[in-house]
């Protein structure tokens, strides 16, 4: 009796270090789900996931290892992980129309490893996006640390860009890469797909010529995952890519992780370099929830799809409409969930993101094409991305798209008082409280459940 009445607190009535702290984490958990319930999130690379994919990431599978392939685990108890597991890439398959898919990575960034061990070695040349030009991270420089350089021992070099077009330059391209040929330091991989991502990139244009240099072709659908599976982008297996690699979570449906994508002759090369080579467990519980996403995505992901691009680019014609300069305007402004705003004119990336925070309204700074050349960085970009895939998976349409707008030039351009437009925003939200594009949606998307 006294041992469990001092694990409570002590005979003073004062609670223990360890029960404050536990109480402060619960406590931070629950404003947050309060916070983005009553929030905009537009974080591009966010989404929501239902009820259903919720349930499969408390199950048991959390606690448990399946090393290796189905049917070739290296521990017992797998019986009904395997069930699971071929179930995930029987689906994977399907939706991206792959031959092979690997769907044990546990995230995006593992995915693109996996890629970088299974056909590069250290000191080979990878051609990819820079930042600026929509790269990700995962695809940069040693001297920037991103993780090709960094963990892979790759050398990077970038493609040419169209600032204007808002996509690679093939023709400057194809210069590049004869020159570094020329060098002897011909790519061993071409890594196309990124983070700022408004319009497909020329993968049929440039296939052929990459093959004709025998360099590996890997599509980054990180972003575009959903969109892809919905119909709505580029196909980029068809259209020559080798492998593709991407995150489960950002237009797809699914809980934060990684999927890597292929055709048989890539299977080996790929299953070794995913274990032993990068995971030891796959995190089992994201890979169950991976399967309700995907199957979630088969018998809803087209009509979504269209959803997102519709909303993205009337938030983009909205918000040209209210004053900003919204890039890719020559082109529509945007064929992804993605926009991206110049905001210079009005003040930095950094403050722009931070005042809007003040009004609920979650975006992230974003190096624009031209930002290095000015002198700016990452910390103060001249631009800000937002995505809809929240806001749509929420059920929010075109006429809140034009709120969600001008809700923006309240907070940058008509400098209004940030607590009042936050009012505002709390009440466009009330009714976008459950995940739509599911099977199950019962519950409420930011419901914080106590199971304690
Ligand atoms: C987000 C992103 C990743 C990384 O994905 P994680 O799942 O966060 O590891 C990789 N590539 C691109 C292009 C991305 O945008």
């Amino acid at each position: 009796m006294k041992a469990a009445r001092s694990a409570k607190g002590s005979r003073t009535g004062k609670t223990s270090p360890a029960r404050g702290a536990y109480g402060r984490i619960f406590g931070a958990l629950r404003d947050h789900n309060k916070l983005f319930s009553e929030s905009l999130p537009l974080i591009a690379s966010e989404n929501i996931i239902s009820p259903a994919v919720r349930e499969a990431l408390l199950s048991d599978f959390g606690n448990r290892y399946a090393e290796g392939w189905p049917g070739e685990r290296v521990y017992a108890g797998c019986a009904h992980i395997d069930e699971v597991e071929i179930e995930c890439m029987r689906l994977a398959k399907k939706l991206f129309r792959a031959e092979f898919a690997d769907v044990r990575p546990i995230s995006g960034v593992v995915a693109n490893l996996a890629i970088y061990s299974a056909f590069s070695s250290p000191g080979d040349v990878m051609i990819a996006p820079s930042i600026p030009a929509g790269g990700h991270i995962s695809h940069g420089k040693r001297e920037h640390s991103g993780t090709a350089g960094l963990v892979h021992g790759l050398d990077i070099e970038f493609y040419a860009f169209d600032a204007k077009e808002m996509t690679i330059d093939v023709d400057e391209t194809k210069k590049r890469v004869r020159g570094l040929k020329k060098a002897g330091r011909t790519p061993k991989i071409a890594m196309l797909g990124g983070s700022l991502f408004l319009f497909p990139h020329p993968v049929a244009e440039l296939a052929s010529f990459f093959k004709s240099h025998k360099i590996h072709i890997n599509y980054d659908a990180a972003h575009v995952a959903g969109l892809i599976v919905g119909g709505r982008f580029q196909d980029p297996l068809r259209e020559g890519a080798d492998t593709m690699t991407l995150s489960t979570h950002k237009t797809l449906f699914g809980p934060q992780g990684g999927l890597v994508l292929g055709s048989k002759g890539h299977a080996e090369a790929i299953k070794r370099a995913v274990f032993p080579g990068l995971t030891s467990s796959h995190h089992i519980h994201h890979m169950a929830a991976k399967a309700v996403a995907f199957a979630e995505a088969l018998e809803f992901g087209r009509k979504y799809a269209a959803q997102v691009v519709s909303n993205a680019r009337r938030l983009a014609q909205e918000l040209s409409a209210c004053g900003f300069h919204v890039l890719g305007e020559g082109r529509g402004f945007t064929e992804s969930h993605q926009i991206a705003v110049d905001v210079w004119e009005h003040a930095d990336g950094g403050k722009v993101e931070a005042s809007l925070e003040e009004a609920n309204i979650i975006v992230n700074r974003q190096l624009i094409p031209g930002d290095i050349k000015a002198g700016r960085n990452y910390f103060h970009p001249g631009g800000i991305r937002m995505g809809v895939s929240e806001l749509t998976r929420l059920g929010m349409g075109g006429a809140e798209m034009r709120e969600v707008a001008e809700l923006i030039r309240d907070v940058i351009i008509d400098k209004k008082d940030a607590r009042r437009v936050k009012s505002a925003v709390k009440s466009l939200r009330r009714d976008y409280q459950k995940a739509r594009y599911c099977f199950d949606g019962r519950r409420d998307a930011y419901e914080y459940i106590k199971l304690r």
